[in-house]
């Protein structure tokens, strides 16, 4: 079920000559973009989720020549922009205050200013500050610019296997269990894979509750992505959620869900099978295993159960 990712490995050998020219080529088209006046505007730069060099070469020539970069967590984006010897004027903007700062950052972009907005780490907005800024700035017909680049949601979304054509990004989930399950029966309405958030600590438990609300569908869990400890981890929900109960996980994960089969088992065709089952298993046990033999949510199968162990008795 765990495939590692290879990591890229030094080459032993000098470069070859073509991948010096690549490398000049490139130094070139950085030193173009940095040189062309950037025009006045809100700038959304996505930034690396992890491996430092998946930064677009207009994202840093746009973080170089911005007159400040607002950051979710200036220190936290210091890395980056010390990595890339940018010395960029940095302010913080974050959830707690991006409503008091939205007047001075769109006054700034008004007065001629050319504004970037970056996160932790990914595309800003995606589960991340800097939404309520850009409908501001859009209602006020200031010009936003969106510097495309990494997101943890596609970098797991395409490395899964899960189909790509129709998907729905949910963010994260509720923590509480009561208010997951709902959003959860909301999402299983959604025909097309689903991406979500979710925070290692309470994975276990989150797909418990996927297995139980959306049934037993395929998913893949993309941990780490573009770091070194990579991972992507398949399976029906079932079976993830035991092995992520049994074993917890560190660092940051991304939870990728197959969109569900249409449910062709009847409710006749349950309870047929609670009659065979509950003359030697308990209520709670036939749920669990016929939930599993006929991929149908637990919740459906227990009350299908006792409807038979009504009519049994
Ligand atoms: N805006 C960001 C983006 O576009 O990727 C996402 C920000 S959200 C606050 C952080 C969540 O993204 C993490 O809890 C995790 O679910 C996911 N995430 C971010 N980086 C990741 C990585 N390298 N590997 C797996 N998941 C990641």
């Amino acid at each position: 079920m765990f495939v590692a990712k290879d990591l890229e490995t030094p080459s032993a050998t000098e470069p070859a000559a073509s991948v010096r020219r690549t490398e000049a080529c490139a130094a070139g088209v950085l030193a173009d973009l940095i040189e062309t006046p950037l025009a006045p505007g809100l700038y959304l730069v996505a930034t690396p989720i992890g491996n430092l060099a998946d930064i677009t070469l207009r994202a840093i020539s746009i973080l170089s020549r911005a007159d400040a970069v607002y950051c979710e967590d200036t220190r936290h984006s210091a890395k980056l922009l010390q990595h890339y010897a940018i010395a960029a004027r940095t302010r913080p903007l974050h959830e707690h205050n991006e409503d008091r700062e939205i007047e001075r950052v769109l006054g700034e972009v008004e007065a001629g200013k050319r504004i970037a907005v970056i996160s932790d780490a990914g595309t800003p907005l995606l589960s991340d500050p800097g939404f309520r800024l850009v409908r501001a700035a859009a209602s006020r017909g200031i010009d936003i610019f969106s510097i495309p680049g990494p997101s943890a949601a596609l970098a797991a979304l395409t490395s899964s296997g899960v189909p790509t054509d129709s998907f729905f990004f949910a963010g994260f989930l509720p923590a509480k269990e009561g208010a997951r399950r709902t959003r959860l029966a909301e999402l299983a309405r959604i025909p097309g894979s689903l991406v979500l958030f979710e925070a290692p600590h309470r994975l276990g438990e989150a797909l418990q509750d996927m297995a139980d609300v959306l049934g037993n569908r395929p998913a893949v869990i993309a941990r780490e992505l573009t770091k070194l400890h990579e991972t992507l981890s398949r399976g029906p929900l079932l079976t993830l959620a035991d092995a992520f109960t049994r074993e917890p996980v560190k660092g940051e994960v991304v939870i990728v869900i197959g969109a569900g089969e249409p449910k062709t088992v009847t409710d006749d065709e349950v309870e047929a099978r609670f009659r065979e089952l509950l003359s030697d298993m308990s209520l709670k046990d036939a749920a669990k295993a016929v939930a599993g033999e006929l991929d149908i949510p637990k919740a459906r199968a227990y009350a299908l159960g006792l409807k038979a162990k009504d009519q049994l008795s």
